[in-house]
């Protein structure tokens, strides 16, 4: 939210806030659930029941129209098969993919309007940001039909799991990233509401022990059928619960966007008494995997796109191998991502899965493994929330949060020669709309990030024992 918006925003009374929220969603409504978004829900119940056989077809043919289109109309992707000596007739196939190398991050940021279709304007398309493992942010633009596409995937994972999303739907309470209940509000209530799609809004800011019983009355009061959130948040909730010795009955639990780890799970189905759904949706709009009842691992969106999974070099790996997830969006025509190179590792199982669906099964994703932040005043911050302030900014190759008392972080900045005094103000200022103003943000910057005993990454680092 822009700062003026922000300021008369949060001046609100709770009441006129949630009707703020609901008007707002009722803007982005006409986005998500308009255009091609009735048509694309359909075909996917429809092709949720296709054969591996019928899966690869549509695949195959998806993949021809892009490279034809990419061809024509994306400068890199021409300069590309020119420079391999390819046509596009060359890649009809989901193996063909294999003569084209790997686009990694760097060569996204390095020949970004290249990358553009000469059709789409950069104004008129989507555009999207990802904060990645390392922090290092990127943008990325895609055209309109694929915002209903994701959201075509969205319903049906919420399909699957037995819930009935929007306008018309099923009661659901979300605790994810946005901010919609004011920092300095020391009271309930915490959550907001949006009328218009029946959802209950919790703040994932203001969770702390001695708030945490609030939100419990308000989950029980509102009985929605699920609860949707980062693992890391909803956790929190389900350890406050189990301690406490108590359960709160919901249908589901929905969790995306961070690696779930079993005691998460463990601990959350528990508590709430019903089993977790788990989906992955990529910020770079490459790879959607839903969760069916059969709680396998993730079906992999075939219809969404092409995934594989490679070694170092780009070459494919075998089914069960693991490697790093290479993707390919079949919807994206404002700027094609032809094996896209994410930073993630996984790999696709060897098993069918006992549902009858012949979407390919992925394994446990391997992303950020991060620390949840403690703040003075006793809140428990999701390392998720926090990537937000840093999207914008490209000209942070990599970051990494660093907690070692409860007085403040310091952000540890891998810079390029563009980053500027306006770029760390706006950075420490989103911070701060996330951490309030006792909490002190020191910025860094410097050559190598640390990284632990066993060379792994972790962007947020706390040295503080979550006191739930
Ligand atoms: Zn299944």
């Amino acid at each position: 939210m822009d700062t003026p918006f922000k300021n008369l925003y949060d001046a609100l009374p709770a009441s006129v806030q949630s009707l703020a929220v609901t008007g707002y969603s009722i803007l982005l409504d006409r986005k998500r659930y308009g255009g091609e978004y009735e048509k694309v829900k359909r075909f996917l119940q429809e092709s949720q029941w296709y054969s591996e056989q019928q899966l690869i077809e549509y695949q195959n043919k998806m993949l021809t129209q892009l490279i034809q289109y990419s061809y024509e109309h994306v400068e890199y992707y021409r300069n590309l098969m020119r420079n391999y000596k390819l046509k596009p007739s060359d890649i009809k196939t989901t193996d063909d993919l294999q003569k084209l190398p790997v686009l990694t991050k760097e060569l996204i940021k390095e020949k970004f309007n290249s990358l553009l279709s000469d059709e789409f304007k950069f104004n008129k398309v989507e555009k999207g940001h990802t904060s990645g493992t390392t922090g290092s942010p990127l943008e990325i633009c895609y055209s309109k039909n694929l915002v209903n596409f994701n959201y075509a995937m969205l319903d049906r994972q919420y399909s699957w799991a037995g819930v009935n999303l929007g306008k018309f739907g099923d009661r659901v309470a979300v605790i994810r990233g946005n901010i919609i209940v004011p920092l300095n509000k020391l009271k309930p209530p915490f959550w907001r509401y949006n009328y218009y799609h029946n959802q209950l809004l919790l703040s994932s800011f203001h969770l702390k022990p001695d708030n945490i019983p609030h939100y419990l009355d308000e989950l029980r009061r509102f009985s929605p059928k699920t609860l949707d959130g980062y693992p890391s948040t909803v956790y929190i909730l389900a350890k406050y619960l189990k301690n406490i010795g108590e359960k709160l009955k919901l249908d589901t639990v929905l969790t995306s966007s961070e690696t779930l780890y079993d005691f998460q799970r463990e601990t959350i189905e528990e508590s709430f008494d019903c089993k977790v759904y788990d989906y992955y949706g990529s910020a770079e709009r490459v790879l959607f995997t839903t969760e069916c009842d059969h709680h396998a691992g993730g079906h992999i969106g075939m219809e969404y796109g092409i995934t594989e999974i490679c070694d170092s070099g780009g070459g494919k790996l075998e089914f069960g191998e693991t490697g790093a997830i290479v993707a390919t969006s079949l919807h994206n025509y404002a700027m094609p991502l032809i094996r896209y190179k994410t930073n993630d590792m996984s790999a696709i199982k060897n098993d069918q899965c006992a549902c009858g669906r012949a979407h390919y099964l992925l394994h446990d994703v391997t992303t950020k493994a991060e620390d949840t932040l403690v703040l003075k005043d006793g809140r428990l911050i999701s390392p998720s929330v926090l990537t937000h302030p840093f999207k914008p900014l490209t000209s942070i190759l990599e970051s990494q949060i660093v907690q070692k008392d409860l007085s403040g972080i310091t952000v540890k900045l891998r810079v390029d020669a563009t980053f500027t005094d306006d770029d760390k103000n706006a950075l420490v200022r989103g911070l701060s709309e996330r951490l309030g103003k006792d909490t002190s943000i020191n910025i860094q910057t410097v050559d190598e990030l640390e990284r632990t005993s066993t060379g792994k990454f972790k962007w947020v680092i706390s040295e503080i024992d979550l006191n739930i």
